[in-house]
């Protein structure tokens, strides 16, 4: 069913928040390719500046490695880029966590937010989707105080939010994790590559350790599992968050022409 857009493409603004630099890449930089080409302003966001990246590295020394990172990639893309200076390992939902990330909303002012599913691998992620989601509810809530010293003016609205998919596709039991729907990403999938590319230290600690180069292809795996699931060369998958509040109408399917409902019987039940 067709969903009117009230806004036009160019006047929209997305928010694509994850825990580390490189969790955007994996799960949705092709889907924000589209997004950019049709003309939406892109910011991506990370909780923390992946401190615990290296094992050769200090904190601060690979922090500041994969924030140049980071803004490459983001630069590849004509996104903005911020970090929440969080610390990897300990995201968690506190009083201080939830004013930077409402903050953070705040000067995005996003209409569609993306952000990590609620329960994944790593608690960073699942402490992530938690905070996102409550600072997309408080960033239009008027006595919500995040103490910024230049604090960002309220949302007008709560944004839609989308979930990316959980790291292969998988709970924390190990079951098929089903998504919505499906983005084709196929004719922007170079683009996902080159970005995911630019963390090159995450890159070449992985390929130490397989010999191979893994952290390009496990994503490229990813993206070709899901798209043979709706019939295309790549995909990225989503579920949206419809609770009491939230915009239940799928502004993200919309958008995206390519994008597809989830079929009636899901491949991934059918081939796991
Ligand atoms: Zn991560």
């Amino acid at each position: 069913m067709a969903i009117a857009i009230e806004k036009s493409p160019h006047e929209l603004r997305v928010l694509a928040i994850h825990a580390h630099p490189d969790d955007v890449e994996f799960q949705c930089a092709g889907t924000l390719a589209i997004l950019r080409r049709l003309g939406c302003h892109v910011t991506i966001a990370t909780m923390t500046a992946g401190d615990g990246g290296s094992a050769e590295l200090s904190a601060s020394e690979i922090s500041a490695v994969r924030r140049r990172e980071a803004r490459a990639s983001a630069d590849l893309l004509g996104a903005d880029y911020v970090c929440l200076e969080l610390c990897d390992l300990r995201i968690d939902v506190s009083e201080d966590s939830r004013r930077r990330v409402t903050e953070a909303v705040r000067k995005a002012r996003p209409d569609l937010v993306l952000t990590a599913p609620p329960a994944d691998y790593l608690s960073d992620h699942e402490m992530t989707s938690r905070l996102v989601r409550d600072a997309a509810f408080n960033a239009s809530v008027r006595n919500f105080d995040t103490r910024d010293p230049a604090p960002a003016p309220l949302l007008g609205a709560v944004p839609h939010l989308y979930y990316v998919d959980t790291l292969e596709g998988v709970d924390i039991f190990g079951h098929p994790v089903l998504p919505d729907f499906y983005v084709d990403v196929s004719a922007t999938f170079e683009t996902k590559k080159a970005m995911l590319a630019c963390h090159e230290s995450q890159r070449r600690w992985l390929s130490a350790q397989h010999g191979i180069d893994e952290y390009l292809e496990s994503m490229e795996r990813w993206s070709r599992h899901r798209g043979r699931e709706i019939g295309v060369e790549h995909a990225e998958a989503f579920r949206q968050h419809r609770g009491h509040a939230y915009p239940r109408r799928n502004l993200l399917l919309a958008l995206t022409a390519g994008a597809r409902e989830r079929p009636a019987i899901p491949a991934a039940r059918a081939t796991a």
